[in-house]
This record gives structure tokens, sequence and C-alpha cells, in this order.
């Protein structure tokens, strides 16, 4: 059905989904008409999607959201949910639909605030009669308070209700919620299944989807970025010149900032496309004169509102630095499968010179103790260290290396 049309090479997952809306298909039917439900049902009320970042958790939840609230009238005919057309497909896939409600975190974490109104709905009824749904898109970034708050609902669940939680592993999400899901494990797509959905969907020419695809190495989304992006083509190309600049301290320390400025304008474009935008919004809702002063008793809504941005502005830019160090990892991949002399494809093949030029100038076992670098830079900044004293601590490992 065409609601799985994004799911990339994933094939046992979209049997698995499509098993389970049939069924939940069904049981609304049975409800409605007033019949016995059918006996064995594959449909659960909480699953946990799990796979590696751009393997597409979110994507195929969504999609799996659509599908449980298709109204298409092919299904009384015997067809499938999931036409992808109907009004319920349609607004869940766009995320409109009042039955499908959606948590992000917005900045390193999912507060209980953030939430409290989705676990409130969580015990209410569908307004269309099928499901109340609940994409939780990561799971990994409840902390102690809103995981419990996830426990509570799922322990105790309306009849109606679904919960779609993501994560990238199982060990992300707490025991206790994890053992009332279903879960389902995604996994990195082909880099070809990539280059063809960047075809076929986003209308991408086939040479610059392939090497989107290849460059980074299955994640669906990133390609989809540097393909169509010219911003997105600068930063790579910024981040996989690090390794021939980190010869003296001098080198390091300017590449070093270099990747937290880099990081730090992408925080910068999000945050004036939206903040904006949202602050003017806020204040018109609060009665405020275009210009004007803000009328008595809302300076606690706006000061709730910068801290969100605040938050949302440290999420892009850990987020894009993560990104960088990803690319980084991938170049020194790349730089070992040549010292080791491995027949793969690389991923950074458009810049071969550079990874024969590193390759040639330090050996195997140098590499290995960069990537670990790079890994033990990725690692401090979960630890919430600096952004600008871990990086610079990388590439002087880079360096001595
Ligand atoms: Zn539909």
């Amino acid at each position: 059905m065409p609601v799985w049309d994004d799911l990339v090479g994933q094939d046992r997952l979209r049997e698995q989904l499509s098993a389970a809306a049939r069924d939940a298909d069904a049981l609304v039917t049975a409800d409605a008409s007033g019949t016995a439900p059918p006996e064995a049902s594959k449909m659960t009320h909480a699953w946990l999607f799990t796979g590696p970042p751009g393997s597409g958790r979110t994507t195929a939840a969504r999609a799996f959201a659509a599908a449980l609230q298709c109204v298409s009238p092919d299904r009384a005919l015997g067809g499938e949910p999931g036409c992808g057309f109907c009004d319920g497909c349609h607004t869940a896939l766009i995320g409109t639909h009042a039955d499908v409600s959606t948590v992000a975190a917005v900045g390193t974490q999912i507060l209980v605030d953030d939430m409290r109104d989705t676990v409130r709905k969580s015990f209410t009824s569908p307004a269309n009669g099928r499901w109340q749904v609940i994409l939780v898109e990561d799971a990994e970034r409840l902390n102690e308070k809103s995981a419990n708050a996830v426990l509570k609902a799922v322990e105790e669940p309306a009849p109606r209700t679904v919960w779609l939680l993501c994560a990238p592993s199982i060990e992300d999400v707490l025991p206790t919620i994890r053992s009332r899901c279903r879960h389902l494990t995604l996994r990195t797509p082909p880099v070809e299944a990539v280059a063809d959905v960047l075809i076929r969907r986003d209308g991408i020419e086939p040479e610059a989807a392939h090497a989107a695809a290849r460059a980074t190495q299955g994640h669906i989304d990133h390609a989809r970025r540097l393909a169509t992006d010219q911003r997105a083509r600068t930063r790579r190309a910024t981040v996989l010149k690090v390794p021939l600049r980190v010869d003296d301290v001098g080198g390091c320390l300017k590449a070093a900032q270099e990747l937290i400025d880099a990081a730090a304008e992408d925080a910068k474009e999000v945050a004036e496309g939206t903040d904006v935008k949202e602050t003017e919004e806020l204040k018109a809702a609060l009665g405020a004169a275009p210009g004007g002063r803000m009328p008595r008793g809302t300076a606690g809504a706006m000061k709730e509102l910068e801290d969100k941005q605040k938050r949302r502005r440290t999420r892009t830019q850990r987020d894009s630095l993560d990104l960088a160090l990803g690319e980084l990892t991938s170049f020194y991949r790349d730089v070992l499968a040549i010292q080791l002399g491995s027949r793969t494809a690389l991923a950074n093949e458009d810049v071969r010179d550079a990874l024969d030029r590193v390759a040639r100038e330090s050996t195997a076992e140098r590499t290995l103790r960069r990537i670990e670098a790079v890994l033990a830079c990725r690692e401090a900044m979960d630890r919430n260290v600096a952004p600008l004293l871990a990086v610079e601590a990388m590439t002087m490992a880079l360096r001595d290396g």
C-alpha cells in the first residue's frame, strides 16, 4: 500500500506493520458492528521502533499511524488500510490528524511539561472512533519524570490508545516501558535503495542521488539534505578538510573553532526561521499591540518561550556537530579501508585525493586511534562537556594519533 512507500529497505517491517494495521481495522469494524473481535490479533497498544539514525524509525511509525487512521472505502471491499490518499491517511502523514499526537524533544530532553497534555489525551477516546495514536519521536530523550509519565500511561492504556515509541536502540528505553511494547527493528537501508527513493520521490538527478546516498551511508534524511542543500555540501567539505589540517597545534585549534562555528551557524539559521515567528505569534496571542508594551502578567509566558527556544538552539547545535563527527568517522573509515587494501566501495570517493594522502602518511593503527578520538568526542558531548573543549581535545588527539 502507498503509505509504506517511504519505508526504504524494510520489507519485513512493512509486512509486520501492514498485518497489524489489518487486524486493527478488523477490531474497529467488529466494535462498530457489535460482533466478536477477531482472535489472535497482531494489533497491540504499545510499539517500540528501534534502528540506527537515518533508518527511518519516525517514518515507519508515522506510516503505521496513517494506516491505523485510514478510512478509504476500499477497505470495505477487502482492500488493505494505508491508501495514503484518504483524509485519515493524508492528515496523519502531514501531522494534522486530530487523533495523532507527536512528542519530540525540544532541547536535549523531553521534559514532563512538554508531554503533560499528550499523556492526558492518551487516557481519552479518539475523536473519530478509530485510534488515539501517540508518537514519541525520540523516546531516548525522555528524562526520569517524563519516562514515568509514559510508563503509567502504557501500563493502563485506554482501549483505543496506541503508543508508538522510537529510539536508536532498545537499551535507550526504560526496561519497564520496553517490556510492555512490541519491539520492531529497522536496519540501515542499502545505499542503492536510498538513491532510488531520492530519484523517485524527490526528483533528484541519478548521479547526485547516488553520490549523496553513498556519502551518507544509508541515512535517508542526510542524503536528501546533501543532494538538495548547498549549505550542507559546504559544511561537509569543511569537515572533510579537517584531517588535512591537524599537522600543528595552530591548525588543530583553528579546525576545532571552524567546526563549532559551522554548528552555531546551523542553529542560528533554525532560530531565525522559527523563533521570530513564534515570538510574534505568542505576543499577538497575549494581546500585545504591534511594537507596543506587553500587557501585565505575560512575562512568565514570554520567559517560558525564551527557555524553549534556547533549549532548541542548543539541541540544533549539538545535532549539527554530531553530524560533522559522523562525517569525520566515515572519512577515517575510508582511510582504514585503503590502508588495509579492502575493495569495498568508499563512502567519500569524491575526496579520494585527501583519503589517499592521509592513508599514505599514517598507519592503520594510527587511523584506529583517530577513529577512537572522534568517538571519544561524541561521548564527551553526551556528558555535556563544553563543545569547544571536546572538539579541541579531539583535533589535538587527531594530530597525536
Ligand atoms: Zn487511507
